[in-house]
């Protein structure tokens, strides 16, 4: 199983996440919120092939970092993997949602130039914005973090082809385990957002995933070696192994 949206970087000692997710046999897309971060966190897991990095600027960072996006163009090509990307249409980030639009544009259109990636989005406040850039940028993989849309964006979202990685948070409200009821079960994946999701006090570490898939068997209906079977192929065919 792979924990689809994890900040590897952001724990207080990433090593030992490192160490457990290779004991537990739990890959990690490790995501990074700055170009700048890359190339330190991806040297994290160097030795891991449990572990990919992936490259982002993070949309509420998208003023105080957008001349980072020289970086992102120049590590593109090191990586296969982009996040965490996309767009927060919160009120505190809407002063600067140009330089979001800007940011968010300028790394679907290098990705569509480049072919073959696959993004962790953020789209909090911003799902319609989201899907009408994604839609203009078809060549990349999008598997949307946390959806908090509606259930017309998630519609709107399943015809564009997006993914959608599943984690705790989404699992705690009533919202949340609605969308999740509604999506189609070969585009789901799973995710913690750990360190920033909590669990029972503590920061949520990827092979919590297990738990996690346990947890969407049950608003799903069947039993959990079935979802788990079912994560596990949708995992393969998005990663064409
Ligand atoms: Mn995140």
């Amino acid at each position: 199983m792979i924990d689809f949206h994890c900040h590897l970087d952001l724990y207080a000692n990433p090593l030992l996440t490192m160490h457990g997710s290779e004991e537990t046999g739990t890959g990690v897309l490790s995501v990074t919120t700055t170009p700048s971060a890359w190339h330190g966190t991806s040297r994290l897991s160097r030795d891991s092939n449990m572990i990919r990095t992936a490259i982002g600027l993070h949309p509420q960072l998208a003023r105080a970092r957008k001349s980072e996006l020289e970086i992102f163009d120049r590590c593109l090509e090191e990586t296969r993997f982009v996040g965490e990307v996309g767009l927060d249409g919160s009120p505190e980030y809407l002063e600067f949602w140009n330089d979001q639009l800007h940011v968010f544009e300028h790394i679907l259109a290098s990705c569509g130039e480049a072919g073959g990636k696959i993004l962790s989005v953020h789209s909090r406040r911003a799902v319609t914005p989201v899907l009408d850039y994604l839609g203009k940028h078809s060549a990349s993989v999008p598997i949307l973090h946390w959806f908090s849309g509606s259930k017309s964006e998630l519609r709107r979202a399943i015809e564009l082809g997006c993914w959608f990685s599943v984690g705790p948070g989404m699992l705690a409200g009533a919202k949340g385990r609605a969308l999740v009821g509604a999506m189609p079960h070969e585009r789901v994946l799973l995710e913690t957002d750990g360190p920033f999701v909590h669990i029972k006090g503590n920061p949520a570490q990827p092979w919590d995933v297990r738990a996690v898939s346990a947890r969407i068997a049950d608003v799903w209906g069947i039993d959990a070696a079935e979802a788990s079977q079912q994560v596990d192929a949708n995992e393969k065919i998005l990663l064409g192994g």
